[in-house]
């Protein structure tokens, strides 16, 4: 059986995988144009989220069986061509959920004490004390948008710091946590940091807009660890400009890399942090993430 890798897989689950009697394995990263040539070969394809796996590439594949995507969100793939073409589509939901938390709560810590800002200022030679007091989370409030695997691990590790935690999800009326479910609106009234937990589909596009911003508190701190597009960020620039918004942590952007026009003037102001994309970026999470992939690979092909 012929698979192909073609973003990069953990180093044990690429050796499990390759031990399987009969697989045939190539880990490469191909663009679209190079992928498609090679698409006729491949009976399962492996991805992360750099892998556009659109319906050009899906076509391709007259032989392709599995699409594996290591790791939760499917907006990369088009998953109804390939359930049209009775294509599976695996993924590792979970399997990262606590490293996305924990990098959400970096970015609302780094958010609220200036701790980006504070290192490029003393790296520059700068002693910026005054300028850089802060927040506590203690006895402030966080809502969480998307109660689903991570937001429950952003809301149990947030706990922690006593905060009042809420928490809007239209499949979830109710929890044994100690967070209160409520509507959007009551959210974004109550809310002093707001946390982004949701997949990027046609209602969660531009969720978070200029409307939706002007129901928020003044000095709310935004955190987006889930999928740039979710927030407009036209909007966001303009509120953290503002001060509607004292700060945003950002590990997603609408363009990846954000090198455009407005993502750059968004960068550059002293009240976002941001990182590129890493909210999954840990050894722990990509070994588990790879090898929960790879015995569902082998489950599927044995
Ligand atoms: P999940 O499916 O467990 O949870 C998502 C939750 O969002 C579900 O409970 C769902 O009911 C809820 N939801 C759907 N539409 C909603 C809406 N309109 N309003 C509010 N809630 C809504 O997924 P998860 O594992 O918690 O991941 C959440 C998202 O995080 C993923 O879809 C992905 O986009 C993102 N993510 C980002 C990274 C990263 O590297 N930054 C890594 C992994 C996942």
């Amino acid at each position: 059986m012929r698979i192909h890798i073609n973003d990069p897989l953990d180093k044990q689950a690429t050796e499990k995988l390759k031990s399987v009697p009969g697989v045939e394995l190539t880990s490469q990263h191909y663009e679209k144009d190079e992928l498609i040539k090679l698409m006729p070969e491949i009976e399962v394809l492996i991805v992360r989220s750099a892998t556009k796996v659109t319906a050009e590439i899906i076509e391709a594949g007259s032989k392709l069986k599995i699409i594996g995507r290591a790791g939760t969100g499917l907006d990369n793939i088009d998953v109804k061509t390939a359930e049209a073409k009775g294509i599976k589509v695996i993924n590792t939901p979970g399997a990262n959920s606590i490293s996305v938390a924990e990098l959400a709560i970096g970015l609302m810590l780094a958010c609220s004490r200036h701790i980006a800002r504070g290192t490029a200022d003393l790296k520059a030679g700068k002693w910026t004390k005054k300028e850089l007091e802060g927040h506590e989370l203690f006895g402030r409030t966080v809502g969480i948008i998307g109660f689903g695997n991570i937001g429950k691990e952003v809301a149990k590790r947030l706990l922690a710091f006593d905060m009042t935690v809420l928490a809007y999800d239209p499949f979830v009326k109710e929890t044994d946590m100690d967070v209160k479910i409520v509507d959007l609106d009551t959210l974004y009234k109550e809310s002093d940091y707001i946390t982004i937990h949701v997949p990027l589909t046609p209602e969660t596009k531009n969720l978070i807009n200029k409307e939706s911003i002007s129901k928020m508190k003044d000095g709310v701190i935004i955190i987006n660890a889930a999928r740039g597009g979710i927030i407009d960020e036209a909007a966001l620039y303009e509120a953290l400009v503002s001060g509607k918004v004292y700060a945003a942590g950002l590990d997603v952007f609408e363009i990846e890399p954000p090198t455009d026009e407005l993502r750059q003037k968004l960068l550059s102001l002293p009240n976002v942090v941001a990182t590129p994309h890493i909210g999954a970026s840990t050894f722990e999470a990509q070994e588990r993430v790879g090898m929960l992939l790879v015995d569902r690979l082998i489950k599927e092909i044995a």
